[in-house]
């Protein structure tokens, strides 16, 4: 599947009263449209991205749109997205469009966007209502309670909102007309006739308005400023038998021996433990969830393989691997001179240098299963941090 992302950043913010463009006001230290474009340049399902710009702006882009491509924003959003969709790939089965004034969309919320757009033809990201809705006489005075809505069926809109490009294209055609305007595409779309699915969204995905919106997203980026900083953590374990006449294939690395492990896979203990600290620190399950015994992918695959596919999932939550520390526990033949190449295999399956890969040997000092070497073990630890 082709994505294009549109990021529609040609408001001139015009109640937010700022001399500058409300969108290249830092949060957190960083410009909110750099988060904004960020997050789709980054974004493993995004293949192109364009970012609809105001006319002051094109002459002299900020240097963190060098990813994107730059059009001119238009009078109104709809011809700003207008503007930027002429140009996008015509290969694009997807369009994603997202507002440049909402700076922490996480990658999570743009894949279940995209993901529901490919299956229902248009979503939209949205929060259902915490608070009791109440329709009121006017938006003049005077305003007096008509009927209270059930809020259950209320939803505040957000962006991300994604649509199949033929859908995309009859909503746009129909916002040329001058006496239609939307605040957004969906509703265009659900003009066009489109049924527009819901996209469970996050309350964090705040749109910064006003300038009173800076103060919270201050301690939005702030938490994840901290969040980032502390990265998390996840643990494996892994145990094979070893018999006669298998391969013995540890951290991606064939070690002369009698005997080797028996699985389905090359048994190797060293990735699967890495691959399941890797899913742990991600609270994702483990490697029998996402790479199952029963997958005829897997008999005789190298397990490096599995590794290599954890760590693409985690950069799809928006996460990539620190560090990776492993123990094997083996009784004989000892590995310490195969340490080096097994470090720099899984270093190499992980993407990270391998002074980020540790591994060390054991042994069960002749007690139990392994300490009559009936079986080979592995522990492994992983951090994990956001991108
Ligand atoms: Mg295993």
């Amino acid at each position: 599947m082709h994505v294009t992302a549109i990021i529609a950043a040609g408001g001139r913010g015009a109640r937010f009263g700022a001399a500058r463009p409300k969108q290249l006001l830092a949060v957190g230290g960083q410009p909110i449209l750099e988060r904004s474009v960020r997050a789709f340049v980054a974004h493993p399902d995004v293949n192109e991205v364009v970012v609809a710009l105001p006319e002051e702006l094109i002459d002299a882009p900020p240097a963190y749109l060098d990813g994107a491509r730059l059009v001119k924003g238009g009078a109104r959003r709809q011809d700003s997205v207008a503007n930027a969709f002429r140009v996008a790939d015509s290969k694009s089965d997807v369009i994603v469009i997202h507002d440049a004034a909402r700076p922490f969309a996480s990658a999570g919320l743009i894949s279940r966007t995209i993901a529901a757009a490919a299956a229902h033809g248009a979503a939209v990201a949205a929060i259902v209502s915490r608070d009791t809705v109440k329709r009121v006489r006017s938006a003049e005075p005077p305003q007096y309670v008509i009927e209270t809505i059930p809020r259950e069926i209320v939803y505040l809109a957000q962006t991300p909102q994604a649509f199949r490009r033929d859908v995309l294209q009859v909503a746009l055609a129909l916002g040329e007309r001058d006496e239609i305007a939307a605040t957004d595409e969906a509703a265009l779309a659900e003009r066009a006739g489109h049924r527009v699915h819901i996209v469970e969204g996050e309350a964090s995905n705040i749109k910064i308005t006003t300038p009173d919106d800076l103060a919270m997203a201050e301690a939005i980026a702030g938490g994840q400023g901290r969040r980032a900083r502390t990265g998390r953590a996840g643990t494996g374990y892994d145990l094979h038998r070893l018999v006669e006449g298998r391969p013995l294939v540890v951290g991606g690395v064939t070690i002369p021996h009698d005997r080797g492990p028996l699985g389905h896979s090359d048994g190797d203990v060293a990735c699967h433990a890495a691959t399941d600290a890797i899913l742990g620190a991600l609270a994702l399950g483990d490697i029998g969830r996402h790479f199952p015994d029963t997958d005829p992918q897997r008999k005789g695959a190298s397990s490096l393989d599995l590794l290599s596919r954890a760590v693409a999932l985690a950069r799809d939550h928006g996460f990539e691997v620190g560090n990776v520390d492993v123990t094997v526990v083996l009784e004989r033949p000892k590995i310490k001179d195969h340490i080096d190449a097994m470090r720099a295999a899984m270093a190499k399956a992980i993407g990270i240098d391998v002074d980020r890969v540790s591994i060390k040997g054991k042994t069960n000092e002749g007690v139990d299963a392994i300490g009559r070497g009936e079986a080979i073990a592995a522990h492994a630890v992983a951090q994990v941090r956001q991108r």
